[in-house]
């Protein structure tokens, strides 16, 4: 039976549709669709098509046909969802949230018939209607809820729990409005909305009855020696969720996207009435604006206040819906940390420490010591980046204005910590200088918290939090990132992954550490005769869609070398094209010196108010636009950068690459998960010693990695060093002659001075040491060059690296986080 609370303050919005009807005479079982064959699939879709879409077969356009589609496949999602519902119900099973402001999840409709299994029975079911797969699957809008790697990652990790049946939510906003849709103008990024919301999408269920408050501002009061928060304004927070299905069809997996919408009572009905419409819609618009849109920056805190309330509107939704879970067959919250577990991804949810002890205290009496310690029991940190410009810090003002109740919480929480261990130093307290740290906030009311690789982790006990860390020794652990196989490699690249299961057969998908057994066929002429022709395969594939999409030629010949990921001056784009001008003035210089083909691939958005990175963008286009036209060298140098990068693009990319580009300054990259799927696919990684580039060059062999670059130590020496950026070009022939062509305006004979800025600060700074690892840079890639010249010891280099990808599952790290953080195990 559930329970129901009394709620003095009405924190649950109960609408109309929430009463649960008393139902007679159902049987459930009765409801389990048939055994799937391909003729039932087809009537399926042919009945899909007709009653819920509406359109008739004769005349249905593609979006019908998907919509339709989707709807036949999600019908098969329903009974694992159930069965895992029910069964964490029945079995009374932990849970886990997973708190993310971002889910890239990529579509859906190919992802969920693969992991259901059902994907040959779909397809031959649209084959016999003369229908492609495919081609309807893209007609799908790419979700764009999170800027890159983050929220990629949460996407991974939600999949891997469902495969794994490690009963999951994720909870995340929908955004009306994702990141922008990136063109070109002239090379120049611009950024139009992204309509992925235009229609509704079939995945999406919207659950009026699970909604909440989400309460902003106001004041506190004493009363009878407790604190009470009266707030000023609310907004309601609408569940939309949409079923995340783990490979083998066992279970699913919920992500719940919460939608703010304004309560009833902001309506001006009189103000409307009376004609003025727009005063009457404005409280309404201000609440709708909290789920507008996705900050379009990861890297560095905007310091926007509707950023904050986002943060918190996610929390608190988020924080009620797991009590109200917990609540539903529990009485004693003490109980809580035995039957939840909260992972904070990154800071913007570390509201989640005070949001759960405000909750316990105020609506459930408990004092501030026991809710501190069952917060911290229920909670874990991840953290994803040591840029001190990217690690949140709120003013003490504007906290208190919002969220006057967790000010004064966190006081407590800082408060508590000091007479618990002693002074805090003033770099790392919670409360420094008049602001509120984010990061220090999340760790001390976590019990675990980690970094996503095993040198980002040690940066974090050396470098971020070492006086934490010795206050709290069994505290920070390392959780190396992973991605799901089953995206980037069973539907990203079907050749490659129908190859590997002719090989070594099936259940590599769920275990991916049998991959090694690939290592037996490296030296196997015939399979890498196969395995040559899936990567050429894949080459084609991405060709034809450039061609169709964009409008770009490519050769399918030669060394496919890219780098996708978002723009970042850490992340070194800007080496990348600088050895890409290098090798331009180089065959210019001796067209016949035998040059491998290169085509130069990119891919990835600039925050819109990044003016390095967009002129990184423009550099790129201008340099390609060259290039691509110059006689002399455009059968062997390509450079090509279609816009829009997106999971759905990263699935063509990334099984076409020959070369990984992972090139970012030692110590800056924390993890990254580009460079994992690269290397599942096949490319070799040209990489520095950063994030889990250290572990895949341990995990392939050094011989099949092209390592080059300062070390993280050797980076903080160099910066050091007055001058050395001036150093570093004027002892490089290559340098000063790419800088000088830049700066006359060989790019941008239009405008020549336009890159004045960016050569300069190579000049003067170069904070991230572009021109001192150039050399290294350019040495690795003479290395490259001769090792693909050798097609077979290629291949076979290319065959060993996938065979030791096993450890960079997202399984393996969902298991690692279960086993260490979450204290779970598996439901089935
Ligand atoms: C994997 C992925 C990323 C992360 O790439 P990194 O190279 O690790 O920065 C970003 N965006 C998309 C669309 C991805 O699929």
């Amino acid at each position: 039976m559930r329970k129901t609370r009394a709620n003095n303050r009405g924190f649950t919005v109960r609408g109309p549709m929430s009463e649960r009807l008393q139902v007679h005479n159902v049987d459930t079982d009765a409801l389990e669709l048939p055994e799937i064959t391909a003729e039932g699939f087809r009537t399926s879709l042919l009945h899909h098509l007709q009653y819920s879409v509406g359109s008739d077969p004769e005349h249905a356009s593609k979006f019908d046909w998907r919509i339709a589609l989707s709807y036949a496949v999600r019908d098969r999602a329903i009974s694992p969802w159930f069965r895992a519902t029910r069964t964490t119900w029945d079995t009374d099973h932990k849970r886990v949230y997973y708190l993310s402001m971002e889910f890239l999840t990529g579509r859906l409709l190919e992802d969920t018939a693969i992991n259901l299994g059902i994907f040959t029975i779909v397809n031959e079911a649209l084959t016999s209607l003369g229908l492609d797969f495919h081609d309807i699957a893209e007609d799908e809008p790419d979700p764009a809820l999170g800027n890159g790697g983050l929220g990629r990652l949460a996407a991974c990790y939600l999949e891997s729990t469902a495969t794994l049946a490690c009963p999951a939510y994720g909870y995340g906003i929908r955004y009306e409005h994702g990141l922008f849709k990136q063109g070109f103008d002239h090379g120049v990024q611009i950024e139009t909305p992204e309509d992925w919301q235009a229609n509704d999408s079939p995945w999406n269920f919207t659950r009026p009855e699970a909604a909440y408050r989400v309460l902003f501002g106001g004041h506190l009061e004493e009363e009878n020696g407790a604190t009470i928060w009266v707030p000023e304004q609310h907004v309601v927070a609408e569940s939309h969720d949409t079923p995340i299905v783990g490979y083998g069809g066992n279970w699913a997996n919920t992500l719940r996207l919460w939608a703010a919408k304004p309560s009833a009572k902001y309506f001006d009905l009189n103000q409307f009435n009376a004609g003025h419409l727009a005063r009457a819609s404005f409280a309404e618009a201000l609440a709708r604006s909290l789920s507008r849109v996705l900050y379009p920056n990861d890297t560095t805190d905007t310091g926007k206040e509707l950023r904050l309330r986002q943060e918190y509107f996610l929390t608190s939704a988020s924080v009620q819906d797991i009590l109200r879970r917990f609540l539903a067959t529990h009485d004693d919250l003490r109980k809580l940390p035995d039957f939840a577990a909260i992972q904070m991804n990154d800071t913007h949810p570390a509201i989640a420490g005070p949001e759960l002890i405000r909750l316990l205290i105020d609506d459930h009496g408990f004092e501030f010591e026991t809710a501190a310690d069952i917060a911290t029991q229920v909670l874990g940190y991840t953290n994803h980046t040591l840029l001190p410009e990217a690690l949140e810090r709120w003013s003490v003002d504007l906290m208190r204005h919002v969220l006057p109740r967790h000010m004064d919480l966190i006081e407590k929480i800082q408060h508590r910590e000091i007479e618990l261990h002693g002074p805090l130093e003033p770099a790392t307290a919670i409360l420094d200088n008049g602001h509120v740290n984010m990061g220090s906030l999340a760790f001390l009311t976590s019990h675990r918290v980690n970094g996503v690789s095993a040198l980002h982790t040690d940066l974090i006990r050396s470098d971020l939090f070492p006086d934490f860390n010795e206050r709290h020794p069994e505290r920070i652990l390392n959780v190396t990132n992973g991605v799901t196989p089953r995206r980037w490699l069973k539907l990203a690249n079907p050749d490659l992954a129908a190859l590997i299961t002719e090989a070594i057969g099936e259940e590599w998908e769920t275990d991916l550490d049998r991959l090694t057994q690939l290592a037996e066929y490296a030296d196997n002429d015939d399979f890498l005769t196969v395995f040559g022709e899936t990567k050429h395969a894949a080459k084609n594939r991405l060709a034809d869609w450039l061609n169709h999409h964009h409008d770009i030629d490519i050769p399918v010949t030669g060394l496919f070398d890219v780098q996708v990921k978002r723009i970042h001056e850490y992340k070194r784009q800007l080496l990348n094209i600088f050895w890409t001008i290098a090798r331009w003035q180089r065959i210019k210089r001796d067209p016949s010196a035998g040059w491998v083909p290169r085509v130069k691939l990119f891919g990835g958005k600039a925050a819109q108010s990044y003016v390095m990175a967009k002129d990184i963008i423009r550099l790129i286009n201008d340099v390609a636009a060259v290039v691509n036209n110059d006689p002399d060298t455009k059968d062997l140098l390509q450079v090509v950068f279609p816009p829009n990068y997106n999971v759905s693009m990263a699935e063509k990319l990334i099984p076409a690459a020959d070369l990984s580009e992972q090139i970012s300054t030692a110590g800056m990259e924390a993890s990254g998960t580009g460079n994992m799927k690269f290397a599942l696919n096949g490319a070799l990684t040209i990489g520095t010693l950063d994030g889990a580039n250290v572990e895949i060059r341990e995990k392939v062999g050094a011989e099949n990695f092209f390592l080059f670059g300062l070390t993280t130590e050797e980076v903080a020496q160099r910066r050091e060093e007055p001058g050395h950026s001036r150093a570093a070009i004027e002892a490089s022939q290559p340098m000063r002659d790419i800088l000088q062509a830049v700066a006359e305006g060989t790019f941008s004979p239009d405008e020549p001075h336009r890159y004045g800025n960016l050569v300069d600060s190579m000049w003067n700074s170069d904070w991230f040491l572009v021109a001192s690892d150039f050399d290294s840079y350019d040495e690795a890639q003479t290395r490259v060059d001769e090792a693909y010249q050798d097609t077979r010891a290629w291949q076979k280099a290319s065959v060993l690296n996938i065979a030791n990808m096993g450890y960079f599952s997202s399984d393996r790290s969902v298991r690692e986080y279960m086993a260490k953080i979450w204290n779970i195990d598996s439901a089935l």
